[in-house]
């Protein structure tokens, strides 16, 4: 198989050859769509698999041993863009059921696109806003993980996913730099919402060796019905 991705300076060894190959035509369809529809400006081939491919599969490598993803778990990628960290994950653990969800029309209908040409057949894109999904009686409290990557502030980030997690299910916040103040705060609002803050894993990207932190928590408690409020509320009036 001839690949145009530079595998061989980051090799992902948890990819076969078929799932390398799909990395590619995802890469191939996300630069083509990428000239009409702002999906993202990483464009350069190593970039894409160090910062979208590996990145994306990093937060369930670090995952703390207390915590376990059941198999064919149903997954949810909280305001997913052009599929990150979602489509990695589909790719790679096929027999996840991932809800890839976004409030932007144009880019599910990308994705959907996508979907059907990588025949990903368990996964779904939905344009909606999390605040809806979470009052929607399918969608609420029925999943077993959560994943948000560049989508909001962690408090507004907790809003939109602990109402969607089934209890034990993990929320999974993908950040950058992370600051005291931040884990002082996610600690004092998670229980408002029924959950409980797990761990915080500081790592670096393998290459560019950039800061990164995956923030662990877990549904213990149902949510409360009056979460997650309105549209626009979580971002407007952040839980403290
Ligand atoms: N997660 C992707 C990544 O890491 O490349 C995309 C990040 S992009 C900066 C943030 C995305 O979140 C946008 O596509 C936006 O439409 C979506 N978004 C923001 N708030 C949302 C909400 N409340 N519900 C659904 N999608 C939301």
């Amino acid at each position: 198989m001839t690949f145009t991705l530079p595998w061989s300076e980051l090799p992902l060894n948890a990819l076969n050859d078929a799932q390398k190959a799909q990395c590619e035509t995802f890469y191939q369809i996300l630069l083509a769509q990428n000239k009409t529809l702002n999906l993202t400006r990483i464009t350069d081939p190593l970039e894409f698999l160090e910062k979208h491919i590996w990145d994306s599969l990093a937060g369930l490598w670090h995952l703390p041993p207390s915590l376990v993803i059941p198999t064919a778990a149903q997954v949810i990628d909280i305001g997913t863009g052009g599929g990150f960290p979602g489509v990695p994950m589909a790719i790679t653990y096929p027999d996840y059921a991932i809800t890839l969800l976004d409030s932007t029309q144009k880019k599910v209908l990308f994705l959907q696109s996508l979907i059907e040409q990588l025949s990903l057949s368990s996964v779904e894109a939905i344009a909606s806003r999390a605040e809806e999904m979470g009052q929607n009686p399918q969608h609420r409290e029925t999943y077993d993980l959560a994943v948000l990557r560049a989508v909001s502030s962690p408090a507004s980030c907790l809003e939109y996913a602990l109402p969607l997690l089934k209890i034990g299910g993990i929320a999974l916040l993908y950040r950058g730099q992370w600051s005291e103040e931040e884990a002082a705060l996610l600690e004092q609002i998670a229980p408002q919402l029924g959950g409980q803050a797990i761990a915080t894993i500081p790592y670096e990207t393998p290459l560019t060796h950039s800061i990164r932190h995956a923030v662990y928590l877990q549904k213990i408690h149902p949510t409360p019905p009056q979460f997650p409020r309105r549209v626009g509320v979580p971002q407007q009036r952040p839980l403290s």
